[in-house]
């Protein structure tokens, strides 16, 4: 008889995650978890039956830009398709948006967005990036234009779907996306804290957002350079552009169903948000909320790579045996499953932290370590995505290159996660800067020790040594290191030590308070994080002499 392989499939996606379904009944309160429960394991089954047919379709379906109409007029129309346009629908319904503003379990709040918007990412077609922007901008309406912008707050978090609105977030320009002082966009006062706004936008992602929040200059007479941040409607309300050009959307590697553009601002009239001047600093409030979706994207990745990874390897067949009954292909996804656990724990408890910190009971250890770790969530687990995502797609030999499989996709999405919202290496310097400007390591040092105190039991001798032998040597390179060179050479080593000791503590605790058979899960992955070591530091000037001979030499 012909041989047809069968294919892996997808089960109920909250019911089938062990991980997922045991952090939250460990750390979400109990008189919570029935309505929590019922709403994900529902949620579960829509993400992988028709969310995930809308979310292919997008893929398979990329937005066009028409500029002209028949007639030459400049229309700069662009489509997209309509399952796109019920992705919006479906995240106003479900509150993707609204859970995390609606506080209805307090601090848990974050922690419950978080894992509907988990469970829906890998079938979304990327539709959380005009969220990730949405949620971002209305934590800065809510923390600085609540009155101003009242109107728009409400829009952001509304779950009727015809009031629904999403908002961008245009920094990037041609000169620089990672350091945007080379920003062009002036801002002409044009009475109260009205301006019209000329410039152009390089990257802007969710082109078709009702709003836009965006970095300028304003000009007026003084030598102040500094940026300022304004708030823009990208349409009137007759439908026509709020003086904007679309020229093109970009041709991407993956997110394909997203459409980004280039435009020009030309006299587009914004609202200006906070003081002048005060833009990147305000715009931050964005990006670190921006930059938390982004690791739950990353981590949502990997539990999709394995999940059905997993599926496959006990329906394909190689050397008469089961893949899952071959000793290096266990070895192999067993690795990705320890990645996924490690980089769930620190992903989620950040979320804890942010919950926490917007309903005012994080403490001020808690407050420091959530701005340390937030780059840190993001560049780790993004770099491990696409670590993950490429080895998933071998986990599939051939098939895992063909495009209508559905896996190519998947890494050629996860890709993106190093480099939006801040590439690796500027997170990296972000994270030396915390330590150098914002005081923020010795509160680290701090929640290490309260952590250590209430988990250290859980440890066998030698893992609790590697962890102490990793925070001497990390206070060490601190201390140490006054070269500046030396210390931005060794930022990303940095950053990935500071992850690897946070993931250790954050095992303790989890071993300590979960339940069932994820419990030893937990202490393999303990037990080989300790193993690989903590620390990649190597702080000498060396590494800098070493770098210029490999790359200048002649
Ligand atoms: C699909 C997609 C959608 C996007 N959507 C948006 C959007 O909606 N809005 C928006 O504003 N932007 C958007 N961007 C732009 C994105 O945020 C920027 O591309 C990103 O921040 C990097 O900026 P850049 O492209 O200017 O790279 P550069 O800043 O030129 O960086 C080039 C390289 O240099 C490295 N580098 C830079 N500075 C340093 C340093 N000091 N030390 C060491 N290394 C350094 C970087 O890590 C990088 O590897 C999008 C990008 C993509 C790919």
């Amino acid at each position: 008889m012909t041989f047809y392989q069968q294919p892996p499939t997808l089960g109920n996606e909250f019911e089938d995650d062990d991980l997922l379904k045991s952090y939250l009944k460990a750390f979400l309160p109990v008189e919570f978890q029935d309505y929590i429960f019922q709403d994900l394991k529902r949620f579960g089954e829509l993400v992988t039956t028709e969310i995930l047919q809308l979310g292919t379709k997008v893929n398979e379906t990329p937005p066009k830009l028409i500029n002209f109409d028949a007639w030459g007029n400049r229309v700069d129309n662009v489509i997209v398709c309509d399952e796109w346009e019920k992705l919006h629908q479906i995240s106003a319904v479900e509150g993707l948006i609204a859970i995390g503003y609606e506080r209805k379990f307090g601090e848990f709040s974050r922690l419950y967005q978080m894992a509907k918007l988990h469970l829906f990412t890998p079938s979304s077609s990327i539709y959380t990036c005009p969220l990730a922007m949405s949620d971002g901008a209305t934590r800065l309406i809510e923390l600085h234009a609540k009155d101003e912008l009242q109107g728009y707050f409400i829009k952001l978090t509304s779950r009727n779907p015809d009031e629904f609105w999403v908002s961008g977030q245009w920094m990037t320009e041609r000169s620089g996306g990672s350091d945007v002082s080379g920003t062009e966009t002036i801002a002409k006062p044009l009475g109260g804290n009205k301006y019209e706004l000329i410039g152009d936008k390089w990257f802007t992602s969710a082109v078709t957002a009702n709003l836009a929040m965006t970095l300028a200059k304003i000009e007026d007479g003084s030598s102040n350079n500094s940026l300022s941040l304004f708030c823009l409607e990208t349409k009137n309300p007759d439908g026509s552009y709020n003086g904007i050009k679309l020229h093109r959307l970009k041709d991407k590697l993956g997110t394909k169903g997203l459409p980004t553009g280039e435009l020009t601002l030309d006299s587009c009239v914004a609202t200006k948000i906070g003081s002048n001047g005060e833009g990147v600093k305000l715009i931050s409030t964005i990006l670190n909320i921006t930059r938390i979706y982004n690791a739950i994207s990353s981590v949502s990745y990997m539990r999709r790579g394995l999940s059905i990874a997993k599926d496959y390897a006990s329906k394909r067949f190689a050397f008469g045996r089961a893949l899952k009954e071959h000793p290096l292909h266990i070895e192999t996804l067993a690795q990705l499953e320890s990645e996924y656990i490690t980089n769930f724990l620190i992903t989620y408890y950040v979320v804890e932290l942010l919950g926490k910190s917007e309903t005012g009971v994080a403490d001020k250890v808690e407050e420091k370590v959530l701005r340390l770790l937030t780059p840190v969530i993001k560049l780790y687990t993004a770099k491990n995505c696409v670590k993950v995502m490429s080895e998933v797609l071998e986990a599939f030999g051939g098939a895992g290159y063909v495009e209508d499989t559905g896996l190519p996709v998947l890494l050629r999405d996860a890709q993106v996660f190093t480099i939006w919202e801040g590439t690796t290496n500027v997170l990296s310097l972000d994270v030396l800067r915390a330590i150098k400007k914002e005081d923020v390591i010795n509160y680290y040092y701090q929640w290490v020790e309260i952590m250590l105190d209430k988990y250290e039991s859980e440890l066998k001798s030698d893992e609790i040594n590697t962890i102490h032998t990793a925070l001497d040597q990390l206070k060490q390179f601190l201390k140490e290191t006054t070269d500046e060179n030396v210390f931005q050479a060794n930022a990303r080593d940095f950053s990935f030590t500071l992850a690897k000791i946070t993931i250790a503590i954050l095992l303790l605790r989890a071993i300590h308070t979960m339940k069932g058979s994820i419990v030893e899960k937990l202490k393999i992955c303990l037990k080989r994080i300790c193993k690989q070591g903590l620390i990649l530091l190597e702080h000498s000037s060396d590494r800098l002499n070493e770098n210029n001979f490999l790359l200048f030499s002649e």
